[in-house]
């Protein structure tokens, strides 16, 4: 190691340790992670997104009113500070978010550009940093009490130097990068079931063997990187129209493969919703009963192997998405994956 790289890695560490986003939760809280300020929502232009940017809280609401959660065991997490964020990204690569044309084109919303960039820290950038900070920390809570979900999270298309498909940072890689600092670990396993390719994370982690990327994804969508994806351990195409009988017994088959190739101490559970049939950037065709399935199989296969999991809700904004998600959560607790309320 050259004595730069030795040095960068010194500061990489001494920024890990230094940050406040690892804070003790208690015991009273259940390691479900959100906060009002995840909802993105100003002066209309939202939807102008083909998008449901209410979405993380719409869930939490759900939850809330099926009686599974109570309003006072969330967590929230701190925002990610610039120091977090230079943990993976470089200093050039968030100057260039303080140009609001940068962020309109990361965001995929043309109007942002107009906005002063005061306005797009507040209302766009400050929300998605909160979500990174709840990715973060949920791999402590994960580690801690088995399982966490961060209610947002999984912008799995931004990668150290660059952003796209609305993610403006890292946080998969950021959460990861965190864990083997603070968590002593060295074996990741990132199983990434939204319906595009997850190209950040690839980018961050290729030729990184601490890190096994599963990455089920419509090869005919966004973002169709053919570099990253040769940085995929296991890749499981499945083409647009894919029916949910198919996806299922696709997934069984790769769970079965990913276990027997890489024993690892954490997974980061990339759970979008955009699979689901209707959706106009997915194009598959899985029903919710199938996302609740899926959701299901994974976590069963984490209890199998005693592996803590993070789950991130990542893409899926139709109106819908949220109501399926906390079926899905609801499913979760039902079957004893995990633990939503105290006693
Ligand atoms: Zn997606």
């Amino acid at each position: 190691m050259s004595s730069s790289s030795s040095n960068d890695a010194e500061a990489l560490r001494s920024r890990i340790l230094s940050s406040k986003l690892y804070f003790d939760v208690p015991l009273s809280k259940v390691p479900l992670i959100y906060s009002n300020s995840y909802d993105i929502a100003f002066l209309g232009i939202e939807k102008l997104h083909p998008f449901d940017s209410s979405k993380w809280g719409r869930i939490c609401q759900f939850l809330i009113s099926f009686g599974i959660l109570d309003k006072r065991c969330i967590v929230e997490p701190l925002e990610a500070s610039k120091d977090d964020l230079l943990v993976v990204h470089s200093e050039s690569y968030l100057t260039s978010l303080k140009d609001s044309s940068n962020v309109a084109k990361i965001v995929e919303v043309p109007p942002v550009a107009l906005l002063p960039n005061c306005l797009v820290q507040q209302k766009v950038l400050f929300p998605l940093r909160k979500q990174v900070g709840g990715t973060v920390l949920a791999a402590k809570l994960a580690k801690e009490r088995g399982w966490a979900i961060n209610v947002g999270g999984g912008f799995h298309h931004c990668s150290a130097e660059r952003g796209g498909g609305f993610c403006a940072y890292a946080d998969i890689s950021l959460c990861i990068h965190f864990a083997f600092v603070r968590l002593n670990i060295s074996r990741v396993m990132i199983i990434d079931l939204d319906a595009h390719q997850g190209n950040g994370h690839e980018m961050d982690f290729r030729n990184d063997s601490r890190v096994y990327i599963l990455d089920m994804y419509n090869p005919g969508i966004y973002p169709f990187d053919y570099e990253a994806r040769n940085y995929i351990n296991q890749k499981v195409e499945v083409k647009s129209g894919t029916l949910t009988e198919e996806y299922l017994q696709k997934l069984d088959k790769a769970l079965q493969v990913a276990g027997n190739r890489f024993d690892p101490e954490l997974i980061v559970y990339n759970a979008g919703t955009d699979i689901l049939d209707g959706d106009p950037l997915g194009r598959l065709k899985i029903s919710p009963e199938g996302i609740v399935q899926r959701d299901e199989k994974v976590f069963q296969f984490a209890r199998e192997k005693h592996i803590p999991i993070v789950m991130l809700t990542s893409g899926g904004y139709m109106k819908s998405s949220a109501g399926v998600i906390a079926d899905s959560i609801v499913n979760l607790s039902k079957k004893c994956l995990i633990q939503t309320s105290q006693g």
